[in-house]
């Protein structure tokens, strides 16, 4: 293992300390260079000592002592901080993000709440081949969102779902909307139509589709951009019962006559939020107002805040809403720290460092622009650390055999921009590093929730100026 001491450019750590502990010494003892930028420098610099993070006693930022805890940790879903009173907020250029937010240390007692279920998906109400193909899957309990919600779209409710990924929420629409398929609509074309942010997320429900419905005679077509339009139109032909897609390729489907919208009686939308967020609010309103006969709305986002509630009276009819407890709420299992700038040592320079530390085995590292990644793809290669890249440029081959080379451990580095990263569901992230602060602090949570799942702790950094 590389010494903590090289790592850190000269502060030595003691060795008795764990991993985080290691970290957190090696944030407390290195030098910013706040010359560089007097004014922003030593401005951010001080709202360490004088923030109340909730980070303890081996806590970065050469913090002389007791800090308080502040409720962000056990604070609401993503976006909804919570701050003590009179609490100054220390703000990054160009972004909503307060540097106390990028501090934290991680919860593991939330991550062990295990949710108790009080029936098996073979005493619920559900059609013999729904519960053959859920054997088959390997499926035996319901997790929280899935008992919380599929009795209500069971009985023909339009549902909100409020849970993020990682929760099930794909079956939890997947399993009622196959259910009501075999018990009134068994190979009847055109059934239902699953919306989705992006390509990656799409190909995603359409593998969970799969696994669920081994002996369910239900056929699924994707329609995404990124993949030949013609195709997709003679593929249409065939007639799929269900279609998972996204907006952008849906529309221009719908304009050439090919998607009869009509036809459909389930409308899925899932991650809602980031269809807003990624400015499809207009695509989703119109491909809605075309399916005349849906009869039932089943709606999943991480979050629900005032400004999507009205698309939400717009969309949906007396909808029963859902709610999983925070306990699975991916940020409370990721324990978050700042990169401060390292004297005398270029950015990428320090991050090469990281990543040539045993532990930074899996990582996901973020910019700003579909440049900024290309080029520090490029940079990482060159120095030796196999890297891929995703971005908005890249073609859905491209994007997709990057994300399998990442998935299959041939690449240590992931690199990637938001927009790109959104619904990437691989196991064992170690890091998420964001090479700049992100914008928004919703997209922090975003990012940082690809590490940190499936009862694991994952780390979050995110360099600062
Ligand atoms: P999702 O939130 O839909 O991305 O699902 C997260 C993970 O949980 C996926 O790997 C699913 O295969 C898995 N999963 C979903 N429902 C169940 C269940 N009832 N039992 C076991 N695993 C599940």
């Amino acid at each position: 293992m590389v010494e903590l001491t090289n790592f850190t450019s000269g502060a030595s750590a003691p060795h008795n300390l764990s991993e985080p502990e290691r970290l957190f010494h090696f944030m407390n003892h290195t030098k910013t260079k706040s010359s560089r930028k007097p004014k922003a420098a030593g401005s951010k610099k001080r709202s360490h000592s004088d923030g109340n993070s909730n980070v303890q006693s081996s806590a970065p930022f050469g913090g002389s002592g007791k800090r308080k805890k502040r409720s962000h940790s056990d604070g609401n879903n993503n976006g909804n901080r919570q701050r003590g009173r009179g609490n100054k907020k220390k703000k990054f250029a160009g972004s909503d993000i307060d540097l106390r937010d990028l501090v934290k240390k991680a919860d593991p007692v939330k991550e062990v709440k295990a949710f108790v279920p009080t029936l098996t998906f073979d005493e619920m109400d559900l059609h013999p081949k729904m519960k053959s193909a859920l054997m088959h899957r390997k499926y035996i309990d319901p997790t929280e969102i899935q008992e919380r919600a599929i009795g209500y779209a069971l009985e023909g409710r339009d549902v909100i779902g409020v849970a993020q990924t990682g929760t099930g929420k794909t079956a939890a629409f997947l399993i009622p909307l196959l259910d009501s398929y075999l018990h009134t609509n068994e190979r009847r074309p055109f059934t239902a139509l699953i919306m989705v942010p992006t390509r990656e997320l799409a190909l995603q429900v359409l593998d969970e589709f799969k696994a669920l419905t081994k002996g369910i005679p239900v056929y699924a077509q994707k329609l995404i951009g990124g993949t030949s339009l013609h195709r997709d139109m003679q593929d249409l032909r065939r007639k799929p019962n269900v279609i998972i897609g996204t907006p952008g390729r849906m529309i221009d489907l719908m304009e050439r006559g090919a998607l009869p919208l009509h036809m459909f009686d389930t409308l899925v939308i899932d991650e809602f939020d980031r269809m807003l967020d990624m400015g499809f609010s207009h695509d989703v309103m119109r491909l809605a107002n075309a399916m005349e006969n849906r009869s039932q709305n089943l709606l999943f986002s991480a979050t629900v805040d005032t400004s999507i509630r009205k698309y939400l009276d717009e969309l949906l009819t007396d909808p029963q809403e859902v709610r999983v407890s925070s306990g699975t709420k991916s940020a409370d299992s990721v324990e978050q720290n700042i990169v401060p700038p390292v004297e005398g040592e270029m950015r990428f320079d320090t991050l090469t460092r990281m990543l040539n530390e045993p532990e930074f085995k899996r990582v996901i590292l973020f910019a700003e622009t579909k440049r900024k990644v290309s080029r520090l793809c490029q940079k990482l290669n060159k120095a030796g650390i196999r890297a891929e890249e995703i971005h908005g440029d890249r073609s859905q081959g491209q994007r997709q055999r990057a994300l399998e080379t990442f998935r299959r451990n041939k690449a240590q580095v992931l690199v990637a921009t938001d927009v790109a990263a959104r619904g990437i569901d691989i196991d064992d992230v170690s890091h998420v590093i964001n090479y700049e602060v992100p914008r928004t602090y919703d997209s922090y949570i975003h990012r940082i929730g690809r590490t940190g799942r499936a009862g694991r702790i994952g780390k979050a950094l995110t360099f600062v100026d």
